[in-house]
């Protein structure tokens, strides 16, 4: 698949437009458009419900060791600043960046690579050519060494038939195997040594709350749902009647100000994220998050990821976080990723007590096998928790503890990015008109985030049959979002649903006025089959499950 065409036709069709497009746009800021909206609902939906609403806490799932109830919470986005103090985003949650003082565009370190290069280099105004070695840079993308040989045409002034008088030397790599960095030639410059150090930045976004914005009003919008869910955790404990083991899920917006956003809505600034804290007793944690790591794979396999763009991937443990006792990540194979490379879906983490434990005492720090809190120079607890008592009193085992806590973490937008690639699908138009390109376009989503779930045609716009239809469209917009469509020809009609990814399409026809059936069309199967009409709702609700 050609990621620009899934990318037109989600702007052409409506899915997705860049934020403040008619301004130019705003990197990393995407808006979901009128049919993006009802997509990323659908998930959303699918997920609340398949987690939360229709878990059944009095049956034994497959795989889990006892019995759970969910519950939810919708916190807000900005919280006390002490919540990031104590999480350790304010000290940690930050990745390096590296300036170009030539194009004035900054990078993130980790996502630029390049390789060394030996060319013969034109003097300005017409001075000799000297033979100079460089290490030529490029933006991690589909196909680095391509992206490379473009840059060091440029850099050498080389056209395409000399391309082959450059010599390459050693592997693609990071600028971390550099030894100095006036021989790197950054991504967008035309001389070397323009790319300062690494510096450290914040991915935490910082506003000011109240009118008189010192230094003391500053707080950050989340960059993840989670902490509310900690930091509520006493609350949920005392309205309702939970007891451990017990989630509790969240679906809300996130930010990071992201310092190189790409790959269309993979990595912004502003998404969303669907997250679940699972309460358990430390003994039986492992078990959980085993259940919890399959559970969640899974559920991508049910709505249609299925096949080997999928994975299940443990992390090694030293890529663990050092308050993890595991963390697996379901990744896909996003189709703008190098060939064989995945990308984050969700991250599933054991992360013991440490984010209950962090909110009562203070900041954790690992000191051999023990999280200890973090002092600065003078001794002083360098960032205080709360103070209070955030363990749970087990009243049939009569033993306190603090709860550990697995964490299924997933982003919306991706998820919703990924059912996007696994749908676009090119096949032979069965249907091509005169004119018409021989290739149908279609959308192959699964039924429950099919954005609109049937479509209602009059055959042709007379005897009767578009107010017959319209009546239909009325019925059945109770039960399910559906369009109605009377214009231009059948084939194109159905054209245009496919492209949207609409599961049925409904025809009123002429048999439809003496015997009351309806032509049912199935997108990617192309059968097609009568229905009566007062039978059509029941069909589609069994069918769009
Ligand atoms: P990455 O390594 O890709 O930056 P992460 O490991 O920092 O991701 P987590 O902190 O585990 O991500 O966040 C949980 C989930 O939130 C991710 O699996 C992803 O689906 C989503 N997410 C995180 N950052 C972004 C982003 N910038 N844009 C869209 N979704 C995101």
């Amino acid at each position: 698949m050609i990621m620009e065409d899934l990318v037109a036709l989600c702007k052409r069709r409506g899915f997705l437009f860049q934020s403040s497009e008619i301004y130019g746009g705003l990197n990393g800021f995407w808006d979901y458009g009128p049919l993006g909206v009802l997509l990323k609902r659908n998930v959303k939906d699918a997920w609340w419900r398949d987690m939360v609403e229709s878990h059944n806490e009095q049956k034994i799932e497959t795989g889990a060791p006892s019995t759970y109830e969910m519950t939810g919470l919708d916190c807000t986005i900005i919280m006390h600043p002490q919540v990031w103090k104590c999480s350790g985003h304010y000290d940690l949650f930050h990745d390096y960046m590296i300036d170009c003082r030539e194009s004035k565009r900054r990078y993130r370190f980790d996502h630029v690579r390049g390789r060394w290069v030996t060319g013969l280099k034109h003097g300005e105004g017409g001075a000799a050519a000297v033979e100079q070695k460089v290490f030529i840079t490029t933006m991690e993308t589909e196909d680095v060494q391509t992206a490379l040989d473009a840059a060091a045409g440029h850099y050498f002034g080389l056209r395409k038939k000399d391309m082959d008088t450059l010599k390459w030397e050693g592997p693609i790599a990071g600028i971390t195997d550099m030894t100095s960095f006036d021989e790197v030639v950054g991504p967008d410059a035309k001389r070397p040594g323009t790319l300062t150090e690494p510096r450290e930045f914040n991915l935490m976004f910082k506003t000011i709350v109240g009118a008189l914005g010192g230094e003391d009003d500053a707080a950050f919008l989340r960059p993840e749902t989670a902490q509310g869910i900690f930091v509520n955790f006493k609350n949920v404990l005392d309205s309702t009647r939970v007891k451990v083991p017990f989630g509790i899920a969240q679906i809300g917006k996130s930010f990071r100000n992201e310092i190189t956003p790409r790959n269309f809505t993979f990595r912004s600034r502003e998404f969303e994220q669907m997250e679940i804290e699972f309460f358990c007793h430390p003994e039986t944690s492992q078990q959980w998050y085993q259940y919890w790591r399959d559970r969640r794979f899974r559920w991508y396999t049910e709505m249609g990821l299925a096949g080997e763009r999928l994975r299940l991937r443990e992390h090694e443990q030293a890529e663990l976080a050092h308050y993890s006792c595991g963390t697996a990540d379901i990744e896909y194979a996003f189709p703008f990723l190098p060939e064989g490379e995945f990308g984050e879906l969700e991250g599933v983490a054991h992360r013991g007590d440490f984010d209950l434990r962090s909110h009562m005492e203070g900041k954790l720090v690992r000191q051999g096998n023990e999280l200890v809190l973090e002092k600065d120079a003078a001794g002083q607890v360098r960032h205080r928790g709360s103070g209070k008592d955030l363990s749970y009193y087990d009243d049939q085992r009569k033993e306190r503890f603090v709860p550990h806590v697995i964490e299924p973490s997933s982003g919306a937008d991706r998820a919703t990015l990924a059912f996007l690639c696994e749908a676009y699908t090119v096949d032979q138009a069965p249907t091509a008109e005169k004119g018409e390109d021989a290739n149908r376009t279609l959308m192959k989503f699964h039924p429950r985030i099919a954005p609109v779930k049937a479509a209602i045609f009059p055959l042709v716009k007379k005897d009767g049959m578009p107010e017959l239809a319209a009546d239909l469209y009325g019925e059945l917009k109770e039960y399910f979002h559906v369009q109605y469509d009377e214009k231009g020809a059948i084939g194109r009609r159905y054209r245009r649903q496919d492209e949207i990814g609409t599961p049925f399409c409904v025809t009123v026809d002429g048999q439809t006025l003496t015997d009351g059936t309806v032509t049912l069309r199935d997108r990617d199967s192309l059968e097609q089959w009568r229905v009566p009409k007062s039978k059509l709702a029941d069909e589609l609700r069994a069918r769009l499950k």
